[in-house]
C-alpha cells in the first residue's frame, strides 16, 4: 500500500488538531471498519468558518484527511464548507489507496455532523440545510 508524500506529511504534522473551548458546532462520527473515531469543532463568525480543529482517533488515513478538511473549510462559507466532499479531500491529499477511501467519508461526514449541532444550536433544523448525516458503511 503507497500514500503519498502529502498524506505522510498529513499524517506526521497534522494540522488544527485540538479543540475549540467555545465551540459554535461540535461534531462526532465513527467508523466500524477501521474504529476511526472523529470529533470536529467549529468557530463559525456571520456564516463564515473562522477556525477548525479536530480529533482523530483512529489510522493514519484518518488523521490525514481530518488535517487537509480542516485545512480546506478555515476561512470559508458554511456553503463551501456544505460542499466539501470527500473526493475534494482525497484529490487534494493526492489520492488515498482505495482500502482507505471510507476513512475519508469520515472527514467530510464530521463536517456535517458540527454544521448540523451549529444549526440545532441556533434553534434551526439542520435536516433541510445539512442533509442526513451518515456513518460510512463497511465495505
Ligand atoms: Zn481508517
Amino acid at each position: 500500500m503507497m500514500y503519498s508524500e502529502k498524506v505522510l506529511d498529513h499524517f506526521s504534522n497534522p494540522r488544527n488538531v485540538g479543540e475549540i473551548e467555545d465551540a459554535d458546532g461540535v461534531g462526532e462520527i465513527g467508523n466500524a471498519k477501521c474504529g476511526d473515531i472523529m470529533k470536529m469543532y467549529l468557530k463559525i463568525d456571520n456564516g463564515i468558518i473562522t477556525d477548525a480543529k479536530f480529533k482523530t482517533f483512529g489510522c493514519g488515513a484518518a488523521v490525514a484527511t481530518s488535517s487537509m478538511a480542516t485545512e480546506l473549510i478555515k476561512g470559508k462559507s458554511i456553503d463551501d464548507a456544505l460542499k466539501l466532499t470527500n473526493d475534494a479531500v482525497v484529490e487534494a491529499l493526492d489520492g488515498l489507496p482505495a482500502v482507505k477511501i471510507h476513512c475519508s467519508v469520515l472527514a467530510e461526514q464530521a463536517v456535517r455532523s458540527a454544521l448540523s449541532d451549529y444549526y440545532t444550536r441556533q434553534g434551526i433544523d439542520p435536516l433541510p440545510i445539512v442533509g442526513e448525516i451518515k456513518e460510512p458503511e463497511e465495505h
